[in-house]
């Protein structure tokens, strides 16, 4: 894992200070650091792999998937961290267009990798035989080779592509995000957000260098995990926005749970929905706002979002953030232009060779955006979802915000449509609120009161759910015409 630093050494350290320490949770077993590390680093010596290949993961979050991770880095291979929600189609183009050597998967997936041929696939069974096999571990592990780990991006816009992240470049990057997020060493942290996406393997990186206790779920259902965070005494959670958005649509508990960080990333959160959510669990709420090419752009603490409810916060330490006009020039607090990054941990280009736009140094995180005059950033959208409609520019996340705010709404997303007459038009997705009633005209007429013309919706489409991918990122194309 290289998010700044590996993952196998943290472990060790992790293992060596604190062995007895129970290091995961998880829907079969309680795994302490030192049987963690012991069982990653058997299955390091057993492994059909050589340092410097590829080997795909494909797994549910689990103690399994981490002794894959620090199993395949221990050897000096590559972990390709594949996406659970994949077609058939995709995980077979995935793999021939990494060059897997191995592939390690939970059996649930086998039928899902049947097309996927020319390599090892280590199942559960398999994957228990290797470590039960191994060579004692003095004479068969080599030392740690600077691996990447490869995370592929979601592929809401396409095919997943493979983002090769940076060699160590020390601790300090993530320190800079520790800095802001007061997690530590006493923390049960239960971490929902799907491992396999940067953002939930970013949070077990940051709880493994803690030396914390993670407690995973194959699956993410609210009432349970609300249970789990109670049971297993959790003081920090790693989620998506719409998995509190979930746990927001349950009744309020009598008993709740005594949680000190809730941090969300990989999805614009709501304003609306941080400050309920605050109301209700407390000022613990921590939005990042990232990408897997760009890493960290900003943090919001609880107090930005007090502040400011739709704020991603400010850039960590050691992070620039640049709003961009059309030419390159800076804009000033308010205006929305591009949003570009600059910091240690940039990715290293697209596996295919591909890369992305940079200006003097900086990456275009791909992202519109705007400061406030304090220099906090507001992400408005991607620059692709932006809608053109009859010649004015319009941000469907601010259409979406603003349906939000209607109480019948519980779900919404808004996209552009081709259009003969205007180039492209508004078209709004809305799923209710159980028992609300809610009519297309009344839901233009209240964008019509706070908004121009040309972003009142033509087409209002009420569905029972949105289609959304792992980490709840509404699938554009997936949207009923
Ligand atoms: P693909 O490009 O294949 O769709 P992906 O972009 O969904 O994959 P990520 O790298 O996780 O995979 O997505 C990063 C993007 O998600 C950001 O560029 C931004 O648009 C959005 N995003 C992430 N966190 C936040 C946040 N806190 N606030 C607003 N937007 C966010």
């Amino acid at each position: 894992g290289r998010w700044g630093f590996g993952l196998a050494g943290e472990l060790r350290q992790a293992a060596a200070r604190s062995p007895r320490r129970i290091a995961v949770v998880d829907d079969e077993r309680q795994t302490t650091y030192a049987q963690l590390l012991d069982r990653a680093e058997k299955l390091a010596s057993g492994l059909p792999a050589a340092p410097g290949e590829r080997v795909g993961v494909l797994c549910r979050n689990s103690a399994r998937m981490i002794e894959a991770l620090v199993g395949i880095t221990t050897l000096g291979a590559d972990p390709v961290l594949m996406n659970t929600g994949l077609s058939p189609g995709q995980l077979a183009a995935v793999a021939e267009a990494q060059g897997l050597r191995a592939l390690i998967l939970d059996d649930e997936f086998a039928a899902k990798v049947a097309l996927v041929d020319g390599l090892e696939k280590i199942g559960e069974e398999r994957f228990e035989e290797l470590i039960a096999t191994a060579p004692p571990r003095s004479a068969s592990v080599p030392p740690e080779r600077p691996g990447r780990t490869i995370v592929l991006t979601s592929g809401t816009t396409g095919v997943p592509k493979g983002a090769r992240r940076p060699t160590p470049g020390g601790f300090r990057p993530l320190c800079s995000v520790i800095d802001r997020i007061p997690l530590r060493a006493q923390d049960r942290v239960l971490i929902a957000a799907p491992l396999f996406h940067t953002w939930g393997f970013a949070g077990l990186q940051i709880a493994l260098a803690l030396r914390a206790t993670v407690v995973l779920r194959r699956k993410f259902d609210p009432a349970a995990i609300l249970d789990d965070l109670r049971k297993h005494s959790c003081t920090g959670m790693i989620a998506v926005p719409v998995m509190v958005q979930q746990l927001m649509e349950l009744p309020e508990p009598a008993e709740k749970p005594a949680l000190r960080v809730v941090a969300v990333s990989g999805s614009a959160l709501p304003g609306g929905l941080a400050t309920r959510f605050m109301d209700r669990y407390g000022d613990v709420l921590y939005n990042l706002y990232g990408s897997t090419e760009a890493s960290w752009v900003s943090i919001a603490t609880p107090a930005d979002l007090r502040f400011a409810p739709d704020t991603a916060g400010r850039p960590p330490h050691g992070t620039r953030v640049a709003v961009l006009g059309e030419h390159g020039e800076p804009l000033p607090p308010g205006r929305v232009g591009r949003l570009f990054v600059g910091n240690e941990m940039l990715f290293e280009g697209y596996t295919n060779g591909a890369s992305r736009a940079m200006h003097e140094g900086l990456l275009a995180t791909g992202d519109l955006g705007h400061l406030d005059p304090a220099g906090r950033v507001y992400v408005d959208g991607r620059e692709d979802d932006m809608i053109v409609s009859g010649g004015e520019n319009v941000y469907p996340a601010e259409v979406e915000g603003l349906l939000a705010d209607l109480p019948q709404v519980r779900e919404v997303a808004v996209i552009g449509v081709p259009d003969d007459e205007y180039g492209q038009r508004l078209a709004a997705y809305l799923v209710l609120r159980d028992g609300a009633t809610l009519d297309a005209e009344a839901v233009r007429e209240h964008v019509r009161h706070h908004r121009a013309r040309f972003s009142v919706p033509r087409d209002v489409i009420f569905l029972d759910a949105l289609p959304r991918n792992a980490t709840g990122k509404v699938v554009g194309r997936e949207l009923p015409r």
